[in-house]
């Protein structure tokens, strides 16, 4: 398909030189996201997409290795621990899913649909931090055929039920797109599927290649906001929330099903204004004809024992309030649990980010809370 040649940025003048530190923020200066070295799976070769981005890394003249696993990446360059970590966000992978077996995504969808793994933003309580453990570089897969037939037996096996994917469990896909063309060709075949819904969310606003894609209203694109405080302090090396609005607006003129994820909610000093003001901000960014349909979500903070010591350790200098003592225990499926905020704080946080909602977006639907 030729026009997913669009999506790749193949003009060098677009290439940022300077490597981006985990401090700075995506700005509209920058273009979207370049890595600095690149690994080849030799059978990613063989399929059309694995071809395009080669072509793409040498225009770009961006290093480049080979891999036998896309998943055993062990030769990264870097002296310390830390310093590994910065290159592997930096560092693209591309290779063939081979698990195709997709996992659960409860509350938002049914199923994971996998086509990217790891990210290059740099927030400092996401979840990737543990679950990715030491493999943190950006996994993209090239099999998209493969990986949409078996999207395709989950609809079939659940029809006439509606089937939700969501496509932005292990990633943010949006910031991969103008690499990969992957959500887009995703959205495509969801359109022609009667049963079969798709989600995402975002912080990026690389959106402008999915704005003409076929989608049936099958696929719902929310962008992750937050108050100015936790964006400043917790989400480096993302897009700002001018740029997400700005996205949300364009997408809601597409004709998408649109949502916003307030995630993680924090607790701090001064969180009602914050929050307060987030919504506000949001009512008054947005065009009036997006607020149809709209949806929230909102997840509050949680941590496990073991994400505290990776963040301590990669993040020594964050703000972000880890304190045991403070939270609740909740257990958790599979064994380990996860400290969120105790039941008086979440419910205040709950009361006091619905009213706001629905203050400035009465016909909003919430979703959930968790
Ligand atoms: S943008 Fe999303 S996936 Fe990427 S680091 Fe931030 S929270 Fe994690």
């Amino acid at each position: 398909m030729c026009k997913l040649g669009l999506f790749i940025p193949v003009q060098r003048r677009f290439i940022n030189p300077v490597p981006v530190s985990t401090t700075d923020r995506t700005d509209s200066l920058h273009s979207s996201f370049v890595p600095e070295l690149v690994y080849f799976e030799p059978s990613a070769l063989d399929y059309p997409k694995g071809k395009r981005i080669m072509e793409w890394v040498a225009a770009a003249g961006i290093p480049y290795r080979m891999t036998n696993s896309h998943n055993r990446i062990t030769n990264l360059p870097g002296e310390s621990e830390l310093e590994q970590y910065k290159i592997a966000k930096r560092t693209l992978v591309v290779g063939i899913r081979k698990t195709l077996k997709f996992d659960q995504s409860k509350p938002s969808a049914e199923y994971a649909i996998p086509i990217a793994t790891g990210c290059m933003g740099h927030c400092h309580y996401c979840y990737l931090q543990t679950t990715l453990g030491s493999k943190p570089y950006i996994r993209v897969y090239v099999n998209m055929d493969e990986i949409m037939q078996a999207a395709k037996g989950y609809i079939d096996e659940r029809a006439p039920q509606n089937t939700r994917f969501e496509a932005a469990c292990t990633s943010d896909p949006v910031g991969l797109e103008p690499i990969t063309g992957s959500l887009r060709e995703l959205i495509e075949f969801m359109a022609d599927e009667e049963y079969g819904r798709l989600r995402f969310v975002t912080k990026f606003h690389y959106v402008d290649s999915l704005l003409d894609a076929r989608h049936n209203g099958h696929t719902r694109v929310r962008f992750s906001v937050n108050s100015k405080y936790v964006i400043k302090h917790f989400e480096p090396a993302t897009s700002r929330f001018e740029q997400r609005i700005e996205a949300a607006g364009k997408i809601a003129r597409a004709g998408y099903p649109l949502g916003f994820i307030i995630a993680p909610i924090i607790w701090y000093e001064g969180w009602q204004e914050g929050y307060a003001e987030l919504l506000s901000s949001l009512a008054a960014a947005l065009p009036k004809d997006a607020s149809a349909g709209l949806t929230f979500e909102m997840i509050q903070h949680r941590f496990t024992k073991t994400a505290k010591n990776v963040i301590e350790r990669r993040y020594p200098k964050t703000k972000l309030e880890m304190d045991i003592d403070k939270r609740k225990y909740k257990w958790g499926r599979w064994g380990q649990g996860k400290y969120v905020y105790p039941d008086e704080q979440a419910n205040a946080l709950r009361m006091f980010i619905s009213e706001r909602i629905f203050e400035h977006f009465p016909d909003a639907t919430i979703d959930y809370f968790t």
